[in-house]
């Protein structure tokens, strides 16, 4: 078993508004380990971005424990928690946004570079950011450019220079695909796969599209309302979805099979997602589940596992065991 890298427990991430409490992440548990990629799917609005930001600690939890390379986070110290982000990084979904557009590439990498001291004197940083351009597939002599000059899948290869620039252990990547054209999404998600086998790197891969995340994930969890409904190996939960969530946006996913492709059943959601701001009674999914009993709308279904590795939190598998 490879060596655990991320240990979060119970996360809990409420936002008091004038309206009443937003509970974005409500009790979230989920395991990275070193080298690993996890997929966190699920649609806008379900709380991944918001448990990125709070697995980083850059928004402090409400509630709940990350572990982090054996150090409990929310122990952590200003200091030492500015020397864990120098080992998680993020990568974002729009690069133009997160590039500060009056710098130059050769800055925008560097700036971490001298911020954590990973190299010194400016001949020093000058190398290590041409050697991170090569790395990821840019042109080293792009340094003086400015982000403009770039095209949005080049302007993600810069963000992924600049998170590598510290020598991570875990990349949190936020839907690094999603505004880039599907061949460019191909090319990137390559240059990551790349760099994991290279460095050993740990990906925590953020995406709305099942289908983004199939090819690069070891293990997948779905999220829905703030809690992980399903997690299990990528090939098991493609195979055999346990939670009608997942099943449903499985169901949109085109197969490459043309015969399998033709038979594909879409399962279209109905029903309102509940308001966050309403205290929720029973399993979240109800109004929209298609298999919903009884139990459902009384009892908030707990993540079981209910095959090696595979867990569901729904009350449908817990009648059949
Ligand atoms: Fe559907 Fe009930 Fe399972 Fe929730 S617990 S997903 S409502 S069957």
């Amino acid at each position: 078993m490879s060596e655990q890298l991320l240990k979060v427990r119970g996360l809990k991430m409420h936002f008091p508004t004038p309206k009443g409490v937003v509970k974005a992440v409500d009790g979230l548990d989920l395991d990275i380990a070193a080298g690993e990629t996890v997929g966190l799917v699920g649609e806008s609005g379900c709380g991944k971005s918001t448990t990125a930001r709070g697995i980083t600690h850059l928004i402090r939890p409400t509630a709940g424990h990350v572990e982090f390379e054996g150090q409990d986070l929310s122990l952590a110290s200003h200091r030492e928690l500015r020397e864990t982000r120098k080992r998680m990084q993020m990568v974002f979904q729009d690069p133009y946004a997160s590039l500060d557009p009056r710098m130059t590439v050769l800055q925008i990498v560097g700036e971490p570079i001298r911020n954590f001291k990973i190299a010194r004197g400016k001949k020093a940083v000058r190398a290590r950011v041409r050697d991170l351009l090569l790395k990821v597939g840019l042109d080293p002599e792009f340094e003086r450019r400015y982000p403009h000059e770039f095209s949005g899948g080049q302007r993600q290869r810069i963000g992924v220079a600049r998170a590598l620039a510290v020598e991570p252990s875990l990349i949190l990547c936020d839907e690094p695909v999603s505004a880039l054209d599907v061949s460019i999404q191909a090319q990137i998600i390559n240059l990551l796969e790349d760099l994991q086998d290279e460095f050993g790197l740990a990906f925590l891969f953020i995406s709305h599209d099942l289908s983004v995340v199939r090819h690069v994930s070891d293990r997948i969890a779905v999220m829905y309302l703030g809690r992980i409904v399903e997690t299990a190996p990528s090939a098991k939960l493609y195979e055999k979805p346990l939670h009608p969530y997942t099943e449903a946006l499985l169901s949109a996913v085109p197969i490459p099979d043309p015969e399998k492709e033709a038979k594909r059943e879409r399962i279209m959601l109905t029903g309102d997602v509940p308001n966050p701001l309403e205290k929720i009674v029973g399993c979240p999914f109800k109004p929209r589940c298609a298999k919903a009993f009884g139990r459902c709308g009384e009892e908030l279904p707990a993540l079981k596992e209910y095959q090696p590795g595979h867990f569901a939190a729904c009350h449908l598998h817990e009648e059949h065991e």
